[in-house]
Formats: C-alpha cells, sequence, structure tokens
C-alpha cells in the first residue's frame, strides 16, 4: 500500500490522479488539498476518506467542515494546513498538481520530511530548482515528473547513464494559434485562447500553451529535472503530440516515448516508478497515423519561449519574475482584462526593470514575487 498527499486534488491533475487512485487497489489517500472547489472536494472526501483536508480559503474550509461534519476527518486551511498535509508520518509519496509558484513552500517541506514527490507543479521547480534539486538530493528523495514531456524524457532514460546525454528534444505542439503571425495575435479571445488542439487541461496551463510560455517553463524544468544546460535542449514543434519528448545521445542514437495525449500514464508511471502497470484507454494505431510531422518553434510570434529562455540565461531571480509576471498577466487575461499580447508586454516589462539577484534564498524568492505582483497590479 502506497500512502498518497494531493495537492490539487479538484483540478485536472488531481483528479486524474483520483482516478488512478480509483482504478488501483494500492493506493490510500491520506490528504486532498484544494483552492475554493468545496462540493468537488466534499465528493472526494466522501470516496476517498482521506484523515485530512486543507481548502485554502478559510471560509471555504468552515464550509467543508460543515458538510462533513457526520465524517472523521480534520478540515484545515491555507498554506499552514498543506504544510501540515505534506509532512504526515505515514505519506510515501505527494503529488504536486496545485497551480503556480504557491507550491514551493509546500514541496520543500515535502523533501524536508524525505517524502518523494510527484511533480506537476513545473512552477515551483522553474523559480525554485537550484534549492529543491540539491535538497532532494541530500534527502534522498525521488522528484518524479508527472508533465507529459519530462515523463518522456525520464522514460527514455530509464537504464541509461546520463552522462551519455547529448540533447533533450523537448516536444511542443505549437498551441491553438501555431502558423498565425503576431498581428494575427492583436484580436484573438479568450475562447479562442482555451481551445488546446490535443490536451485538455487547466485554464492557466492552456493559457501558457497558446503563449509558448509554457514550452520555456518546460526547458527551465527540464534544466533542474535532468541537469542539462540549455545549449542541450531543444523545442521541436510536433503539431500531432503522439512524440511527448526524445533524448539524442552523445553516438547519434534518439529515445522518444510515444502515446495518446493521456495525462494519466505519466501520473500513474510517477506513481508506479520503476512498475509499468496497465492503463486502460486508446492506443496508438500506426496504420491510421501514417506521417508524424515536425517543424521548428516560431520565436517571433510566440515571445514566451525566447523570454523564458532569456530569463533562464540570466539565472538567479529572473525566472521566479519571468513565472510570477506570467502568473499575474494570465490571470488578468483569464479575467478578461488584458489582451493577448499584453501577456508579452507585461513579462518584458518585469524583467527589463528587474536587477538579478543570484542564488536567492526561499525568502528572496518570495520577496521577489511579491514585488514583481505589486509592480504589475499598480501597473496595469
Ligand atoms: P487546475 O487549474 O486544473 O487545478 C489547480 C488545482 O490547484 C485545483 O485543485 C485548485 O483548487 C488548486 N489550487 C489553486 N489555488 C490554490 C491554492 N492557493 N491553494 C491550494 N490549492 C489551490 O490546474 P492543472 O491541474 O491544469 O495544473 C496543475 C499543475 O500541473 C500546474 O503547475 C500545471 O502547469 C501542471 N501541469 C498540468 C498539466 C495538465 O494536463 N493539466 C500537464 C502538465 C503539467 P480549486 O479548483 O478547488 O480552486
Amino acid at each position: 500500500m502506497k500512502n498518497i498527499v494531493i495537492l490539487g486534488s479538484t483540478g485536472s491533475i488531481g483528479t486524474q490522479t483520483l482516478d488512478i487512485v480509483r482504478k488501483n487497489n494500492d493506493l490510500r489517500v491520506l490528504a486532498l488539498c484544494a483552492g475554493k472547489n468545496v462540493k468537488l472536494l466534499e465528493e472526494q472526501i466522501r470516496e476517498f476518506h482521506p484523515a485530512l483536508a486543507v481548502m485554502s480559503d478559510e471560509k471555504a474550509a468552515e464550509d467543508l467542515r460543515v458538510r462533513t461534519k457526520d465524517l472523521d476527518i480534520t478540515v484545515l486551511s491555507g498554506m499552514e494546513g498543506m504544510l501540515e498535509a505534506v509532512v504526515l508520518d505515514d505519506a510515501d509519496i505527494v503529488v504536486t498538481a496545485v497551480v503556480g509558484m504557491i507550491g514551493i513552500r509546500p514541496t520543500i517541506e515535502a523533501i524536508r520530511a524525505g517524502k518523494d514527490i510527484a511533480l506537476a507543479n513545473k512552477e515551483t521547480l522553474v523559480t525554485a530548482g537550484h534549492l529543491i534539486m540539491p535538497l532532494a538530493k541530500e534527502k534522498g528523495v525521488q522528484i518524479l515528473p508527472v508533465d507529459s514531456e519530462h515523463s518522456a524524457v525520464f522514460q527514455a532514460l530509464h537504464g541509461e547513464n546520463t552522462s551519455g546525454i547529448d540533447k533533450l528534444l523537448i516536444t511542443a505542439s505549437g498551441g491553438p494559434f501555431r502558423g498565425r503571425k503576431r498581428e494575427d495575435l492583436e484580436k484573438v479571445t479568450l475562447a479562442d485562447t482555451l481551445k488546446h488542439p490535443n490536451w485538455v487541461m487547466g485554464r492557466k496551463i492552456t493559457v501558457d500553451s497558446a503563449t509558448l510560455v509554457n514550452k520555456g517553463l518546460e526547458v527551465m524544468e527540464a534544466h533542474w529535472l535532468f541537469d542539462v544546460d540549455l545549449e542541450h535542449i531543444q523545442v521541436v514543434v510536433q503539431p500531432q503530440s503522439i512524440i511527448h519528448s526524445m533524448v539524442q545521445f552523445r553516438d547519434g542514437a534518439v529515445m522518444a516515448q510515444l502515446g495518446t495525449p493521456d495525462m494519466r500514464l505519466p501520473i500513474q508511471y510517477a506513481l508506479y516508478y520503476p512498475e509499468r502497470r496497465f492503463l486502460d484507454g486508446p492506443r496508438l494505431d500506426f496504420t491510421k497515423i501514417r506521417e508524424i510531422l515536425f517543424d521548428v518553434p516560431d520565436m517571433e510570434t510566440f515571445k514566451g519561449l525566447p523570454m523564458a529562455i532569456e530569463a533562464a540565461r540570466k539565472g538567479g531571480s529572473m525566472p521566479v519574475v519571468f513565472n510570477a509576471s506570467n502568473e499575474e498577466a494570465v490571470q488578468k487575461f483569464l479575467n478578461e482584462e488584458i489582451s493577448f499580447l499584453d501577456i508579452y508586454r507585461i513579462i518584458r516589462e518585469s524583467m527589463d526593470r528587474h536587477k538579478v539577484i543570484n542564488d536567492p534564498s526561499l525568502e528572496t524568492i518570495l520577496a521577489v514575487e511579491q514585488e514583481t505582483r505589486e509592480w504589475i497590479e499598480s501597473r496595469w
């Protein structure tokens, strides 16, 4: 029996994680944490019987306490609640499926307590990878990727010596606006942006996929996870999302992981690694696919990727500014307060005004995040 804690259980990754739990009989849910969706969290509690539930908001937690008063469960709220959930004595693995860099503190606490991490929450690694990876090594904790591209690389590397890596080839669908030019993006709407061609995901990552910020975050995530220089990570557009990523080795061999676009596969792989379990669902049919297409990313139009690489090269606190400004901008775009291209403008202006702080501590990361958010609030 493996005991799991899920941060963000009501979201896209969270609900698919619970689907894996539902289909297997050796995973036990110890704690579920969510933001505001009281109704769904109540349903999840009644089905999976965790000992602890956490809502980010105290009012929502109070509502949940009333709804679950017939059950033997503790309901906590806020960051303090998440920090208690991740260190529960019996917990083996924490699935980090909250959205945004709010995941940093619980991830660090979980690692300190020796819990393995199934990592979906890429914003955490992008902004605090220099703290998290050495800590995980020190504590003997595994960071198991849930992001499909990183899971693909992880699977391609299985049994390989990482010193044999020449480059990581991170695939990208190109998002809903692939092939469009900058002037075409002036007037795109929120509804257009949320129509991802291949994947059904949460709203924030769907916007990030359209701007190619997501691919930039993934390059940084890959750099930390696999300890590969940015110069040895290449983004390849693969519009059908059949190849989920590849590794090219020093002898020229390329290993790829292919599959249908189903996030339950990387989630299950992370939960059971190194074991492979049966997973239901459609299989690739190569008699129907016939061709697999490739392209280069359009860095002129989709500034999210080159700005992310620039932030990663500058290093220190710049990825924090890149990520925090993107989170703010995407929230404004989701609220329909700004246009699609304003997302790039907000990130650009935020990065331009920032002086890099090298090797930032956790406190500095959180302070830079707050300062960036406040500046954007006052300016936009
Ligand atoms: P969703 O928006 O679908 O879900 C986010 C989850 O986080 C929800 O459970 C939400 O709760 C919870 N949440 C939000 N704010 C807080 C908070 N302050 N405290 C506690 N919980 C909070 O996101 P996704 O599942 O799409 O993405 C989650 C992470 O996984 C992201 O980092 C994303 O980049 C990554 N990822 C996602 C993929 C996907 O296919 N969806 C693929 C690869 C990576 P509530 O709904 O109750 O408010």
